[in-house]
C-alpha cells in the first residue's frame, strides 16, 4: 500500500491522480491534498478520501475550507508553508507535485530531502535547477518518477539500462494548437491558444504547448533527469499523441513507448514504479489510428523553443532566467496584457539581460535569479 499526499488535487494531473488512487483501493491511500484557491473541489475530494492534512495555498480559500470542511482532517498553514509541510510529512511514501510553475520549488526540495518517492508533475522547478534536484535526490535517498508524459516515457523505455548506453532521445511534441495553422500568430486570441488538439490540460501548460516552449522546458528537464547533453535531445512534431517518445541506444536499437494519449497511465506507473498493476486506459488500437505522423519542428515560426535550446547550451541559470519568463509572460498573454507573439520577445529580452556567472548556481542562488527574472520580464510586459 502506498500513502499518497497530492500538491495540487483540483488540477487536471491532481483530479486524474485521484481517479487512479480511487481505481486502486488496494495499492493507493491518500494522505494529504492541497490546492491552491479550489474550496469547493478540494473539500469534495477530502470528503471523498479522508486525507489526514489538507492545506490551502491562498489564505483566503484556506479560511474557506476550514469552514466548509469540519472533520477529522488537519489543515495546515497557507502559502508556501503548508505545502512544505505537506510534501514532508511522515507516514507518506509518495509526493505527486502537480502545482503549476515555480511555487512549487520549495515543497520539491522538502519532499527530497525527506526522502519521498516524487511523482514530478511540476516541471519548472525541474527547468530551474534539476541537476541540483537530482544531486539533492542522490544524497537524501529520495525517488525521481517523472509524471509527465514525454518524460514518463523516457523513464519506461531506460529501466534496466545502463546511463552511458543512451545514445539519443526523441522526444515528441503534439504540436499545439496552433501546428495547423496558416499565417501569422501575431492576432490569436487566448481561447485559440487553449484549444489543444489532443490533451486536455491547464491553462499555463496549454499556452506552453502553443509556443512549443512546453518542449523546450521539458528538454531542459529531461536533460536534467537521465544526464543527457542538448545534441542528445531531438524534437519531433508527431500530432497523433501516441508515441509519448523513445531512446535510441548505444547499438542502434530504438524504444519507444505507446499509448493512447491518457495522462492516468504515467500517474499510474509513478504510483507502483518499479511495478506494473492492471490497466486502467483504453487500449491502444493501432487499426484505428491508422496513421502515426512525424515532422521537424519549425524553429522560426516557434522562437521559445529555440530559446529554450540556447538557455540549456549556456546553463549557468540562464534555464532558470527562461522558467521564470515564460510564466510572467504567459501570465501576462492570459490576461491579455500582451499578444501571443510577445511571448518569445519578453523571454528573449530577459534572457538578453542576464549576466550569467562562471559556475552553476546553488539552490539558494537559483531562489534569487528567479526573483529578478521575474521582475525583469514584468517590465518587458509593460507596453
Ligand atoms: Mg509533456
Amino acid at each position: 500500500m502506498k500513502r499518497l499526499a497530492i500538491l495540487g488535487s483540483t488540477g487536471s494531473i491532481g483530479v486524474n491522480a485521484l481517479d487512479v488512487a480511487r481505481r486502486m483501493p488496494g495499492r493507493v491511500r491518500v494522505v494529504g491534498l492541497a490546492a491552491r484557491s479550489n474550496v469547493a473541489l478540494l473539500s469534495s475530494q477530502a470528503r471523498r478520501f479522508k486525507p489526514r492534512c489538507v492545506a490551502m495555498f491562498e489564505p483566503e480559500a484556506a479560511r474557506a475550507l476550514k469552514t466548509r470542511l469540519d472533520g477529522t482532517a488537519r489543515h495546515l498553514p497557507s502559502g508556501v508553508e503548508g505545502l512544505v509541510a505537506l510534501a514532508s510529512q511522515p507516514d507518506c511514501d509518495v509526493v505527486l507535485t502537480s502545482l503549476v510553475g515555480g511555487v512549487g520549488f520549495a515543497p520539491l526540495l522538502a519532499a527530497i530531502k525527506s526522502g519521498k518517492t516524487v511523482a514530478l508533475a511540476n516541471k519548472e522547478p525541474m527547468v530551474m535547477a534539476g541537476a541540483q534536484f537530482v544531486e539533492e535526490a542522490r544524497r537524501w535517498q529520495a525517488r525521481l518518477v517523472p509524471v509527465d508524459s514525454e518524460p514518463s516515457a523516457i523513464f519506461q523505455c531506460v529501466q534496466g539500462a545502463p546511463e552511458k548506453s543512451i545514445k539519443r532521445v526523441i522526444l515528441t511534441a503534439s504540436g499545439g494548437s496552433f501546428y495547423k495553422r496558416k499565417g501569422s500568430l501575431r492576432d490569436v486570441s487566448v481561447r485559440e491558444a487553449l484549444r489543444h488538439p489532443t490533451w486536455k490540460m491547464g491553462r499555463k501548460i496549454t499556452i506552453d504547448c502553443a509556443t512549443l516552449m512546453n518542449k523546450g522546458l521539458e528538454t531542459i528537464e529531461i536533460m536534467n533527469l537521465f544526464a543527457l547533453k542538448l545534441e542528445q535531445v531531438e524534437v519531433v512534431i508527431h500530432p497523433q499523441s501516441v508515441i509519448h517518445s523513445a531512446v535510441e541506444f548505444s547499438d542502434g536499437s530504438v524504444l519507444a513507448q505507446l499509448s493512447p494519449p491518457d495522462m492516468r497511465l504515467p500517474i499510474q506507473y509513478a504510483m507502483t514504479y518499479p511495478e506494473r498493476a492492471e490497466r486502467l486506459i483504453a487500449p491502444l488500437d493501432l487499426f484505428s489510428i491508422q496513421e502515426l505522423t512525424f515532422r521537424r519542428p519549425d524553429f522560426r515560426r516557434f522562437p521559445c523553443l529555440a530559446l529554450a535550446r540556447q538557455a540549456a547550451r549556456m546553463g549557468r541559470g540562464m534555464p532558470c532566467v527562461l522558467n521564470a519568463a515564460d510564466e510572467v509572460a504567459v501570465q501576462a498573454f492570459l490576461s491579455e496584457a500582451i499578444r501571443f507573439t510577445d511571448i518569445a520577445r519578453v523571454v528573449e529580452s530577459t534572457l538578453k539581460a542576464y549576466r550569467p556567472g562562471r559556475s552553476e548556481p546553488s539552490l539558494a542562488e537559483i531562489v534569487e535569479i528567479d526573483q529578478w527574472a521575474r521582475q525583469k520580464a514584468e517590465e518587458f510586459c509593460r507596453p
